[in-house]
């Protein structure tokens, strides 16, 4: 089997990926960085997103475990002192893998007839440079309403505990293929209405966003932030692909939300 790992870059996650490579390659596994059957990711969720987005054209093939040099995360739950049992898994039991939705968008132009497709596995923002954010929102090709606010924010089930549950989303189980909107600080007075829920949308249901003030946008992807000029549309729904993660013990994703956000 082959193998990768990566580091959040710090001095304590480093010396965990050397100890990491030591034990798998004294149990016969392989590095292999561009192509690896899984993935250790050593840092917090967000090392796991910088994996998932370096990783993202072999997901098919890839599985990705994540451990936390710092505090509990929803992808990086894997504690540090247990690092040879997880070693010791990877090498010696056939895995269970676990397969999460993940948030496909797709950004066209106006001076350019070539989109851009990206995914995402927690979420894609969408803000302006300077000013509101006017957009119509049409939902499975019909206009839903018109949007003015701070920005909008599209979010997978698995990152619903991330952005989205900070703009008052609800926290949806990553075994519901969906996606969902949120917004930020909209607008809502005699001439502008918009829905002030979170919207949750099934697969199929694609959400278009159409902006109408000429303005640069800023969109997110995970971390990744892109200013994009002349935006004809925003199109988001729920990806063919998928992201697959190494189950080696049963941790249930509401006890992770327990955890994170009650106390245990
Ligand atoms: P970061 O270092 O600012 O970390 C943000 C926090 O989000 C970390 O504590 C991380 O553990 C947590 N997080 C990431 N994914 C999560 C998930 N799926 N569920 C629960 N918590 C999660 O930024 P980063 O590490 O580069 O991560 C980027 C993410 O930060 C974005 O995808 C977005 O979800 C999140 N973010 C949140 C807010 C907010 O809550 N107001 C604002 C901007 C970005």
């Amino acid at each position: 089997m082959k193998y990768a790992v990566t580091s959040r870059g710090d001095e304590v996650s480093n010396s965990l990926c050397d100890k990491i490579k030591k034990y798998l390659n004294e149990f016969g596994l392989t590095y292999d960085k561009d192509q690896p059957d899984i993935v250790i990711t050593v840092g917090g969720d967000g090392t796991l997103l910088h994996a998932f987005h370096h990783y993202k054209h072999c997901l098919e093939t890839t599985a990705f475990v994540g451990i936390h040099t710092g505090h509990l995360g929803f992808y990086a739950d894997w504690k540090p002192e247990e690092v040879e049992k997880l070693v010791i898994h990877i090498s010696k039991t056939p895995y269970q893998i676990v397969e999460y939705p993940l948030l496909e968008v797709i950004v066209r132009h106006y001076d350019d007839e070539s989109p851009e497709r990206f995914l995402a596995l927690n979420e894609c923002t969408v803000k302006t440079l300077e000013g509101s954010l006017v957009c119509n929102v049409e939902i499975k090709g019909d206009t839903f309403e018109t949007f003015r606010g701070d920005g909008l924010c599209i979010s997978t089930p698995s990152g619903s505990t991330a952005y989205n549950k900070a703009l008052g989303g609800a926290i949806l189980h990553p075994s519901l293929a969906s996606i969902q909107i949120s917004e930020m600080a909209s607008i809502n007075n005699r001439v502008y209405r918009t829905v002030g829920s979170p919207l949750v949308l099934p697969q199929h249901h694609t959400c278009l966003l159409k902006p109408l003030n000429d303005v640069d946008m800023r969109i997110t992807i995970d971390h990744l932030s892109l200013v994009h000029k002349q935006v004809k549309t925003i199109q988001c729904r729920v990806a063919e692909e998928k992201i697959r993660f190494a189950r080696f013990r049963p941790f249930p994703f509401w006890k992770r939300v327990k955890e994170s956000f009650v106390g245990e």
